[in-house]
């Protein structure tokens, strides 16, 4: 198959990046930013697809973000393939492309400033088992919208907790960037596309569909049965060997807590996070939206 290459710029040094930047606005470009840490999926790339059909240019940004890890061995086993990456990147039309050093993101001696109160939203889920790890992705994040300064932002909702994070940030610091969330992109078994995917064995690879049909599961109950009803049948389905739910919880879209009946919130999602074998993988569902 032919795929339509073109050229795109990198950069490693956010001056010469802001430098583009500045010529590219003095242009009245549009600019589109996809954060990412590599390892690329289409996942990622409907993103960069989504920020070509919106903006002028697309700025994707590769970066693994050492101060959102709360485990070190996980940072340490983070895939990192660059130069896949880029080939990826070029063929889905992608325009500038970041790859800063830590030290560029966070130069010795730099004060971290970003003071935010979360509230509920980082109490439970991710952020109850994953201890400081939305502090660091909130704060990366707003480092690299202050150096690419981008008229849209593109998250997955692969990510749900993080985005509504990402939102109550820019919201928080008055922030002129709209944020655009991105429908998640699945294997054919329904797993979620996840860098993580690739540290998968065979054997469980085989199996992690569970975590779709789990998904699935809440959504042909919700809303005749009770939250608690659903979650007691959903984890029972992922109680399967090698696999462990760490939770399966069913909140509120907007506060991210827990509800008890459907009728409590407009926008209500079923979010989990399993251990399939050693791999940590998250995945949710929207059960209820109303407008
Ligand atoms: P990551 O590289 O894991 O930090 O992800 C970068 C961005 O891609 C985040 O906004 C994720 O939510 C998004 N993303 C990751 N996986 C998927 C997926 N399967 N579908 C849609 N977006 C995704």
């Amino acid at each position: 198959m032919l795929y339509p290459v073109k050229e795109m710029f990198l950069f490693k040094k956010k001056d010469d990046l802001k430098e583009h930047i500045s010529f590219l606005r003095s242009h009245g470009k549009t600019l589109g930013f996809v954060p990412t840490m590599g390892a690329l999926h289409e996942g990622h790339l409907s993103l960069v697809r989504k920020s070509r059909e919106d903006n002028d240019v697309t700025i994707c940004c590769i970066f693994i973000n050492p101060t959102q890890f709360n485990k070190a061995d996980d940072l340490k086993k983070y895939p990192h393939r660059p130069a896949k990456d880029i080939e990826l990147l070029e063929k889905a039309g992608n325009d500038l492309l970041f790859m800063p050093s830590t030290q560029e993101v966070y130069p010795p001696g730099l004060v971290l400033d970003l003071q935010l109160n979360l509230g509920s939203l980082d109490k439970k889920m991710e952020g109850a088992f994953r201890p400081g790890h939305f502090k660091g992705v909130a704060q990366v994040i707003h480092r690299l919208l202050d150096m690419v300064c981008p008229d849209r932002l593109y998250m997955g909702q692969k990510d749900f907790q993080q985005f509504a994070i990402v939102s109550h940030m820019l919201e928080m610091t008055n922030s002129a960037v709209d944020i655009v969330m991105c429908p998640i992109i699945r294997e054919s078994d329904g797993l979620a596309m996840s860098s993580r995917n690739l540290r998968l064995s065979r054997k469980i690879r085989d199996k992690a569909g569970i975590i779709y049909q789990a998904l699935c599961l809440a959504r042909q109950m919700a809303p005749g049965h009770s939250p608690a009803g659903i979650q007691k049948l959903a984890l029972q389905k992922l109680d399967l060997p090698d696999f462990r739910a760490e939770y399966f919880e069913i909140v509120d879209g907007d506060t991210l807590l827990p509800i008890k009946q459907f009728d409590e919130a407009k926008l209500v999602i079923a979010c989990t996070a399993v251990w399939a074998g050693d791999v940590r993988l998250i995945d949710n569902t929207i059960l209820k939206k109303t407008q």
